[in-house]
């Protein structure tokens, strides 16, 4: 990961705390405009942020993969849906299908680019889901993305600072 990225995660971890007690006064109320402050840091901060320089979600965590992204998935590399779950995926404590293990199978290491782009998983095309709409039901799960994701890091500074000028 780029050194730019990996001090703007030191940012995240530095403040931990203040980004905590910020989400969980949000949790119980949120300003009118959370989606749309969370939208434009999302903009500036892809504006900025370079996935194929990071490419740490892939790295580190998994996607949640849904029947038709399976479905999808195995038709693209010609294969059965059984065989391509049986080799790649494992079901989670939830039940959801997951990664068996990290960096992503699909992930290039060298490139950082995704075998399966075209074709990825739906997660990922959302992930870190911070231009979706009603961002305070996803607060806890963003709080955890922005140690993980430069992207969501640098959007919740940018909040911040907006909130402490
Ligand atoms: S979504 Fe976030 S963690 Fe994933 S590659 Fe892009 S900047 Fe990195
Ligand atoms: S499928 Fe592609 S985008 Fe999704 S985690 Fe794997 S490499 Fe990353």
């Amino acid at each position: 990961m780029k050194e730019a990225y990996k001090h703007q995660l030191l940012w995240s971890a530095q403040n931990r705390k203040v980004i905590k007690r910020l989400f969980l006064g949000w949790r119980k109320k949120a300003p009118k405009d959370l989606d749309d402050r969370f939208h434009s840091g999302h903009e500036r901060a892809f504006a900025e942020v370079d996935c194929l320089a990071c490419a740490n979600c892939c790295r580190t965590t998994s996607p949640i993969f849904k029947e038709r992204d399976i479905v999808r998935i195995a038709k693209h590399l010609g294969v059965k849906v059984s065989d391509f779950s049986n080799r790649y995926l494992r079901r989670d404590e939830d039940g959801d299908w997951i990664l068996q293990s990290s960096p992503c199978s699909f992930l290039d290491l060298e490139t950082n680019a995704c075998s399966i782009y075209d074709v990825r998983p739906q997660a990922c095309r959302e992930f870190p889901h911070t231009d979706r709409k009603n961002m305070r039901e996803i607060l806890g799960i963003t709080e955890q993305n922005a140690h993980l994701c430069p992207a969501v890091s640098k959007t919740v500074q940018a909040i911040l600072d907006e909130v402490t000028d």
